[in-house]
């Protein structure tokens, strides 16, 4: 597959590039980015012809609507180089698709394929030195759109900026993680905005995290918010649970985000002939597996990390600790997805699409 080109976009190049003032062995997550930044501005009804220009702040109005009412949402993607030196994209069809689904929620503008595809495709093209070749080694993408209409009525803005930056990223190891399971706080609700990527979704855990982080638990495994007996999401991540040899996640919902990694680990599963379950996992069965030793894994899934191990969980002050296994299928399957993902192992599946 190839990436739909762009017709029409004003190129307006860096004159010097920062690459090398970057020290690309010890990249922190998402805080270096690339030369360029694509922007393309929504007025009167319609998008403007979109921009790549050298990344830089730029200013708006006080009153901008983003700032007062959280009228803003984002994508997560990444770009990989292979050993000929392409670049690659990973299911970008689909994030695309969340993009606009994200928007239509939040009363937003849909972006055109051409701005968001094309423009994506150009701008990694200018700056293709910065994806770097390896396993190890991706180019984050964030997509996100803010609204820049100004004056403070709690109404949609008539104006919009959607942006495009990149920021080259190390394969994301966070420690050991430990979570808690949520008895009181909840990340989304029915009828709310947790299957969009909202930028308020994550302001709102911040709080709850912080709590989680002062007793010593790097994340929280949110449960429903109406009777917080079901298992949802781990952090900013969709979750798995391994009970026995039987891989579970909870169905997505308008509480659970559609992750792009989620689908692609149950189709990889189902691939490699593990036992996948798609059902409402209860918090019940998580402490009744934990307490006979059936609970092998659980682990986290997301663009950022991939799959995040999770070493044990607490729930109502009881702390349970996970096996340490010398066969984890966590590990098992991020091999497989990353390799897919390098142009390692033949994608089977058809998700890598080349810049
Ligand atoms: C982005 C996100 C995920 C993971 O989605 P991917 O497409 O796999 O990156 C899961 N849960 C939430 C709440 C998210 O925002």
């Amino acid at each position: 597959m190839e990436v739909t080109p762009l017709i029409d976009i004003e190129i307006i190049s860096a004159s010097n590039s920062k690459i090398n003032s970057v020290d690309f062995e010890n990249l922190t997550f998402g805080n270096v980015f690339t030369d360029h930044m694509l922007i393309c501005d929504f007025k009167e009804g319609s998008w403007q012809k979109p921009v790549i220009q050298p990344y830089a702040p730029f200013t708006i109005d006080p009153s901008a609507k983003v700032f007062h009412y959280g009228q803003a949402i984002f994508e997560g993607m990444k770009a990989y180089k292979d050993e000929e030196d392409a670049v690659w994209l990973f299911r970008p069809e689909e994030n695309f698709q969340r993009f606009n689904k994200s928007a239509t929620r939040m009363a937003m503008p849909e972006v055109t394929e051409s701005i968001f595809m094309g423009g994506l495709k150009k701008l990694l093209q200018i700056d293709q030195q910065w994806v770097k070749k390896g396993i190890g080694n991706t180019l984050y993408i964030r997509p996100f759109m803010i609204a820049t209409g100004h004056g403070v009525i709690a109404a949609p803005s008539q104006e919009y900026r959607f942006m495009i930056i990149l920021s080259p990223a190390r394969s994301y190891y966070s420690g050991e993680v430990k979570v808690i399971v949520a008895e009181h706080f909840s990340r989304a609700a029915n009828g709310g905005i947790g299957a969009a990527k909202a930028a308020g979704n994550y302001s709102a855990q911040f709080y709850p995290t912080k709590l989680a982080n002062d007793k010593g638990f790097q994340q929280i495994i949110w449960t429903d918010d109406a009777t917080h007996t079901k298992l949802e999401e781990a952090g900013t991540m969709n979750v798995f649970f391994r009970i026995n040899d039987t891989l579970y996640t909870a169905p997505t919902s308008e509480r659970i985000l559609d992750g792009v990694t989620r689908k692609s680990v149950i189709e990889l599963a189902q691939r490699e002939q593990i036992n996948i379950e798609v059902r409402p996992i209860l918090v019940e069965e998580l402490i009744a597996a934990a307490k006979n030793g059936s609970l092998k894994e659980i682990f986290g899934a997301g663009t950022a990390a991939v799959i995040n191990p999770i070493v044990g969980f607490s729930y109502q002050e009881n702390y349970f600790e996970l096996p340490q296994l010398e066969h984890s299928m966590a590990i098992d399957i991020k091999e497989k997805l990353t390799n897919i993902q390098h142009k390692l192992a033949e994608d089977t599946f058809g998700w890598t699409v080349k810049v």
